[in-house]
């Protein structure tokens, strides 16, 4: 299992390295491959306007913040969304689950 808060370049480089996790379609076709991972988990306050515009025009966009979501990836820009912007569509996730629980 590879650990929470890796970039995707380096759960492609960790693949590679032989790691029991076998590349998926959607990391290997990421647009951020071959970028400096650290633009992705910039220092808190930080801008994330140029990591967030790389992920814009990124085809696996939906599956990154997916992936992110399902990890509980508390660190870092997945699928174009901040931490925060991610807690933000856990919640209203939740919110919607119960709704349609409740309304079942
Ligand atoms: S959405 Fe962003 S972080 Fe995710 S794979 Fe694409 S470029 Fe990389």
């Amino acid at each position: 299992m590879v650990e929470a808060s890796v970039s995707v370049q380096e759960f492609i480089d960790l693949v590679k390295e032989g790691e029991e996790v076998k590349p998926k379609r959607w990391q290997e076709r990421a647009n951020c491959l071959g970028l400096d991972p650290d633009l992705f988990f910039p220092e808190r306050g930080a801008s994330t306007r140029d990591a967030k515009s790389v992920c814009r025009g990124c085809d696996v966009r939906p599956e990154c913040l997916e992936y992110a979501l399902a990890q509980g990836e508390k660190h870092g820009i997945w699928g174009g969304l901040s931490e925060r912007e991610r807690r933000r569509v856990r919640r209203q996730r939740v919110i919607e689950r119960r709704r349609l629980y409740t309304n079942s």
